[in-house]
């Protein structure tokens, strides 16, 4: 009885690994086809100056919204694509629909400065810096308006490359952010060697700081470390105003999170920033 059940326990486990690997070898073929077909969509997060109360930028995030499989998070797509060796169809991608968005954005007055979410395998192509200061020239936008989150982990494939890389973006005027601060691996080392304008703290020191003195320790020692070396700071995932009020306490500079808004596609966050950046005109 015992070593039946031992069999049918190594039967469902191999059931499901068969179907994650299907489900990953379809997801790694039908990237392209829907990067082709549009089942592929950016939507934008604010990101809200606390110093001004205004929604002076936003992140763009992708979507997949597969036909059979149905939403796929980008958590799960954008590894399968780097480890395929095709996250550089999917960076392409997300370029130039940010470039069409931030000329939709320029025509209707709005100026904030997007960011995207590069891969290390982008940062180590020498050539990109390039192609983005003829995109951006092409399309009458400032450089400014652009910014390139990434994380440490990205970094360290190759740092002395994807330092001369975002070395480039920030001598250019594109802002370089360091995603998700504080998960990688020796962070402190990379921070002073890297070409940054702005350090995102990770959401997971974020979301307990209302319970957790020990997490508002680290957010303010990290906020005056990140100031100390001439940096902006944002902190990611804030869902409640009262992590505003303590972050705001912490001279915290920008905030993104659900306390503001979720992620938005295009019309409606435009609708939103409208109506936010009429609610609290600016110098308030
Ligand atoms: P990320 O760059 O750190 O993006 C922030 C993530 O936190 C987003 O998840 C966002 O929806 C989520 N978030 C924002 N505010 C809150 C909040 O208040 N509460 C909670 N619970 N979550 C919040 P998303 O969109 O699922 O993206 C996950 C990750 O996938 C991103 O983390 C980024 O690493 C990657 N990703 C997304 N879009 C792209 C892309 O276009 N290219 C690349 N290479 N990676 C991308
Ligand atoms: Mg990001
Ligand atoms: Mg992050
Ligand atoms: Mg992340």
């Amino acid at each position: 009885n015992q070593a039946c059940l031992e069999e049918q326990r190594i039967v469902s486990y191999r059931q499901g690994a068969d179907e994650k690997y299907q489900r990953e070898l379809t997801i790694i073929r039908d990237l392209p086809i829907g990067l082709a077909q549009n089942q592929l969509y950016l939507v934008f997060q604010p990101k809200v100056d606390l110093r001004l109360n205004q929604c002076t930028g936003a992140e763009a995030l992708i979507r997949w919204q597969h036909p059979t499989l149905g939403f796929i998070p980008p958590d799960e797509f954008i590894q399968l694509a780097e480890n395929s060796g095709n996250i550089d169809i999917v960076s392409q991608w997300v370029l130039q629909q940010a470039i069409k968005q931030l000329v939709a954005w320029q025509q209707r007055g709005m100026l904030l400065k997007l960011a995207i979410n590069l891969s290390a395998h982008d940062l180590v192509d020498t050539r990109l810096p390039n192609q983005i200061a003829s995109l951006l020239k092409d399309n009458n936008l400032p450089s400014g308006a652009l910014c390139i989150e990434v994380t440490e982990g990205a970094v360290m494939k190759d740092a002395q490359t994807v330092v001369s890389v975002l070395q480039r973006f920030r001598d250019m005027g594109v802002s370089v952010a360091i995603d998700d601060f504080g998960t990688g691996h020796s962070s402190l080392a990379y921070l002073k060697i890297l070409p940054v304008n702005e350090v995102k703290i990770d959401r997971s020191f974020i979301k307990d700081m209302l319970t957790n003195s020990q997490d508002v320790m680290i957010v303010n020692t990290s906020i005056q470390l990140i100031h100390g070396l001439g940096f902006t700071v944002v902190a990611e995932g804030v869902e409640e105003p009262e992590g505003v009020e303590i972050l705001r306490n912490l001279n915290c500079d920008i905030i993104q999170g659900y306390v503001f808004s979720k992620p938005l596609k295009a019309a409606e966050f435009d609708l939103w920033f409208e109506a936010f950046n009429h609610k609290n005109p600016s110098g308030a």
